[in-house]
């Protein structure tokens, strides 16, 4: 009907069988998120460059799904986001990782945070800031133990607001981190404004690092960036040596990726 008048377009079995599978998955999220144990969070330690102990932990989501076996974001979340679950979930995930938190804290005293992922929704949903506060009381963990990673496209939707709602946050005293930096619409000018704790370096600019020099180029410039304005950086996705090697010599202050470890379930950390 959209095409106009007098054409036809075949529905296609593939189309037809990926609606089905949308609705499918986003009932059996809502069983998962009634009944249970599904949903998990995998733990991905972040090092400190200069000495390698395990600084942090990143919080990522997971189901472990009865038939399709254990899932990860990319099969999921985009279903959690148009369904609006991940509102439910986001704030079941903060919960979770600030329990989990207190106990890695307690058992290595060089852990000094637990990152948690908010996505655009979550960042512009009414009720973020009692969602983050309920979930510091309700563990008690200290405020400046919770990282929030937040993209620059969740906070460029609505700049105003999400200017009053980063102090909000930040009142609380947790620490801010802009996810997959340098990727989305990048102000300099937020970086003024804003109160933000930590530039996080996205995986492509790290893949490319050794190999190809505008990669290189936009890293140093990043952590210096960052230096320069009093932010920490963390870079994501390392997988060979001489990334991380290059990354310390630049002067980043973390590191993750799976030259370190995979995220790891909650049981075997
Ligand atoms: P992200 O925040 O950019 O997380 C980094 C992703 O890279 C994770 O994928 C992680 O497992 C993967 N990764 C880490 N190190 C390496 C590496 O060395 N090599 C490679 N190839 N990959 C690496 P994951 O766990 O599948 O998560 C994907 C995305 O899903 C995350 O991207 C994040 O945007 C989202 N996500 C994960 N957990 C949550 C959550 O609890 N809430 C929300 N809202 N989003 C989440
Ligand atoms: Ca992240
Ligand atoms: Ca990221
Ligand atoms: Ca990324």
């Amino acid at each position: 009907k959209n095409n106009g008048k007098n054409g036809y377009q075949l529905f296609s079995h593939e189309m037809h069988k990926s609606l089905m599978d949308r609705l499918q998955i986003e009932a059996e999220l809502r069983e998962a998120i009634t009944h249970g144990d599904q949903l998990e969070l995998h733990y991905q330690p972040q090092v400190c460059a200069t000495n390698g102990h395990i600084v942090g932990y990143e919080a990522l989501l997971r189901w472990r799904h009865p038939r399709r076996g254990l899932l990860t974001p990319f099969d999921f979340i985009h279903i959690a986001e148009s369904s609006g679950l991940i509102i439910v979930i986001g704030e079941w995930a903060l919960l979770e990782a600030c329990k989990k938190a207190k106990s890695l804290c307690a058992a290595n005293s060089h852990v000094k945070r637990i990152a948690v992922n908010l996505s655009a929704l979550q960042f512009n949903h009414p009720n973020i800031l009692t969602h983050v506060q309920h979930a510091l009381t309700q563990t008690g963990l200290p405020p400046r133990m919770l990282e929030l990673e937040i993209t620059e496209s969740a906070i460029i939707d609505n700049v105003d607001d999400a200017i009053l709602l980063l102090f909000k946050l930040k009142k609380l005293g947790v620490n801010l981190a802009i996810d997959d930096f340098g990727t989305g619409y990048s102000s300099l000018n937020y970086l003024k404004n804003f109160p933000i704790d930590t530039l996080k370096i996205d995986k492509s600019f790290v893949d490319g690092i050794v190999n190809n020099q505008k990669d290189a180029a936009i890293a140093r410039t990043i952590i210096q960036l960052a230096l320069n304005l009093g932010l920490s950086t963390i870079a994501e996705g390392v997988e060979y040596i001489e990334q991380s090697e290059l990354l310390t010599s630049m002067g980043c202050n973390d590191l993750q990726g799976y030259l370190f470890a995979k995220p790891i379930p909650s049981t075997q950390l």
